[in-house]
């Protein structure tokens, strides 16, 4: 089966991004610098390169044998069971379909696993840079995780491909909604109903027979129709608004303004999370009164620093208050 999705990366290789950097005259993508004060705390290139050690062992050699009378409700129970032991949050299955693999990538398997792992969402109320590190470790995790699944899933007999950051065949959103991880919110985030948009994906391609998932609808798209505050607290305006949308194999997607969003997301020192910290389904679905609490302390902050204002997650409170960021 050959991919359909045109994929945009987004790291520093990424054409656009280096299209946007030669417009500007720089020589490097600020977000990537490895010469900036952020660097010196946390290493955002050298993280990249761990979930890259991932990557030859994304496929391997295929046991032989198969479990005896394995019908796909019993193997699709081990390798939800393995995926959580791994350190997934939730895992799900579907059948694959090109909408799920990006162009120039094609698989012969009949199903996709997503396995997630949770961001922890406590982080944005210690700034930007702890906000970026918890984005960039979990995608490391994911990588480590969909690697262990496929790895476990070859050793029950069938063949299993890991995709992740160090890959990248696999368009994750579509695959994500079919596997019933939940819906896509209007910041073009896809929203689970207990780590709301705080989760980073990976996935593995499988020929194990399996349950194929139902999507999960808990009412994320009907709010979107009037929530509008992703798109009043994104910086440079890139999340649209709610009429502005198209219908992709049934299913509404806003999508984001992918250049204007990278003059906030790639073209700053910090890191922009902002879209998915303001997203009331951080506790709305999941009614954790934890999470509530972090989520008002949020919103109070970017009230106080301006809605639209990209630093608002500082380190010091105090020039929010003072008003001396932006
Ligand atoms: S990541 Fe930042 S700039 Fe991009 S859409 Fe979200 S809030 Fe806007
Ligand atoms: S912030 Fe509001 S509009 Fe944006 S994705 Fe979340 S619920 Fe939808």
């Amino acid at each position: 089966m050959k991919g359909i999705s045109e994929c945009r990366y987004g790291g520093p290789n990424d054409p656009l991004v280096m299209e946007i950097m030669k417009q500007k005259g720089l020589s490097e993508v600020p977000l990537y610098r490895s010469d900036s004060p952020k660097a010196e705390k946390f290493d955002l290139n050298a993280c990249m390169e761990r979930w890259m050690v991932y990557t030859p062992e994304r496929d391997g050699p295929v046991n032989s044998e198969q479990p005896e009378g394995a019908d796909p409700s019993h193997i699709s129970e081990l390798i939800k069971a393995k995926g959580l032991a791994v350190g997934g949050s939730d895992v799900g299955f579907a059948e694959l379909t090109p909408i799920m693999i990006n162009t120039g990538f094609e698989f012969e398997q009949r199903y996709i696993i997503s396995i997630i792992v949770e961001e922890d969402y406590s982080k944005v109320l210690d700034g930007a840079l702890a906000v970026e590190e918890e984005a960039f470790e979990v995608y490391v995790e994911c990588a480590r995780t969909a690697t262990e699944l496929a790895a476990y899933i070859r050793g029950l007999g069938f063949s299993a491909i890991a995709d992740h950051n160090g890959t990248g065949d696999v368009q994750a959103i579509p695959a994500l909604y079919a596997c019933g991880m939940g819906e896509l919110g209007k910041h073009g985030s896809l929203v689970h109903p207990e780590f709301g948009p705080s989760f980073r994906p990976g996935f593995v391609i499988t020929d194990a027979p399996l349950v194929a998932a139902e999507p999960n609808i808990f009412g994320v798209q009907n709010t979107c129709e009037t929530c509008r505050l992703c798109e009043q607290n994104c910086p440079p305006g890139a999340v649209r608004a709610s009429d502005d949308f198209i219908i992709t194999e049934g299913v509404k997607r806003w999508q984001v303004d992918i250049p204007t969003c990278y003059e906030a997301s790639r073209f700053r020192d910090e890191y922009c999370h902002i879209c998915v910290d303001v997203c009331p389904y951080q506790h709305k679905a999941n009614g954790n009164p934890e999470r509530r609490d972090i989520y008002k302390s949020v919103m109070k902050r970017r009230k106080q620093a301006g809605y639209r204002t990209p630093a608002w997650f500082i380190e010091d409170e105090a020039k929010v208050l003072d008003g001396s960021v932006g």
